[in-house]
């Protein structure tokens, strides 16, 4: 961190800078320039440098290392692979996840299952336990949701991603699905995350609705620091002031995030746009800006769907969709499977 001391600032107002990082932690390295005097504050104390602005004599503050350590690039240079069962996901591996949003039936997932499979989808999404803004709305099945997606994925040979949403219900995920997702609204689910560092199975984390890229890279660090060292970045789409879509999709996350980060990241369209004609586009930018994955609703019966229909493809416009994304992928020198 450097300390930037106001022109103006007297030697005792450097000093008693000085005193107070030493206190806290760090070495004091101070260079007196012409106009300026500059404390770099070596350490790797955690402080928050609002306490230092407010200090006497004190210009400016400057960060110059990341907060987060553990998914950053500079700890690990090369991009994590996550790989699962012969699935690969980052690292030039484009992964797509699809399925119905929730869990409805047996019949609903195994009709919709039985077609992805049938494309060639590996991974099948579906919530079974679903965060509802309104109380009334459907909450999902619960376990017998889970049973009924792990029971298909197996009969289509296929991996399972579905939502956790509270610590009490780790055991029972780690029984039937092989990658545990964290929802938007759970980013920051700080009991939650530390409890997912623990366990050893990729955890799929989503952005909040409103949290910025570092915020999300700390929700990952939070996992990481656990010892769960597989993790997946999901862009969905943040809350902005535009309202024709359900939210906006930040690609520039994506090149942004793997600057920062060895971790793979893939894009949610369904969730970012809400609207199903708005879902084959985006996810083409998705996978041109670099995604290592799409993670897309799919539904047997979009019409007759429990939640989130209107962002639900139908099955055979996905299989189009697919084949043009097979297509990009090859085009940039992708896998995508
Ligand atoms: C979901 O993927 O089922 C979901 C609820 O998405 P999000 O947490 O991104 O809103
Ligand atoms: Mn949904």
């Amino acid at each position: 961190m450097l300390i930037v001391m106001e022109s103006r600032a007297t030697e005792e107002q450097t000093e008693k800078v000085i005193k107070f990082i030493k206190q806290k932690g760090f070495d004091a390295h101070v260079s007196k320039g012409e106009d300026h005097t500059v404390i770099g504050a070596v350490g790797r104390k955690v402080i928050d440098k609002r306490d230092i602005e407010l200090l006497s004599g004190v210009k400016e503050v400057i960060r110059i290392t990341s907060p987060y350590k553990l998914v950053s690039r500079v700890f690990k240079p090369e991009d994590t692979i996550i790989e699962l069962k012969g699935v690969k996901i980052g690292g030039g591996n484009t992964a797509m996840i699809a399925g119905p949003c929730s869990v409805e039936s047996y019949e609903q997932v195994d009709s919709t299952a039985k077609k992805l499979a049938g494309y060639g989808v590996k991974i099948l999404r579906g919530g079974a336990f679903k965060p509802r803004t309104s109380p009334y709305a459907f909450q999902g099945l619960g376990e017998e949701g889970l049973k009924i997606l792990r029971e298909v994925a197996d009969k289509y040979d296929m991996l399972v991603t579905s939502e956790v949403m509270e610590v009490s219900q780790i055991p029972m995920f780690l029984k039937y699905v092989d990658i545990l997702q964290v929802g938007a609204r759970n980013m920051q689910n700080f009991n939650l995350l530390k409890s997912l560092g623990e366990i050893r199975k990729p955890v799929l984390l989503k952005r909040g609705l409103s949290a910025m890229i570092e915020e999300l890279l700390m929700s990952a660090e939070y996992i990481m620091a656990g010892g769960n060292r597989e993790v997946i970045l999901c862009e969905r789409g943040i809350r902005t002031f535009e309202h024709i879509t359900r939210n906006t999709l930040d690609l520039s996350a994506i090149p942004v995030i793997q600057k920062i980060s060895h971790l793979p990241i893939v894009v949610d369209p369904s969730h970012a746009t809400g609207l199903r004609d708005k879902v084959a586009p985006m996810s083409k930018a998705a996978i041109a800006a670099g995604a290592d994955g799409l993670i897309i609703e799919v539904h047997n019966s979009p019409d007759t769907a429990l939640c989130d229909g209107a962002q639900s493809l139908y099955p055979e416009q996905f299989a189009e969709l697919y084949e043009e994304l097979k297509a990009l992928a090859v085009v940039l020198k992708k896998k995508i499977c």
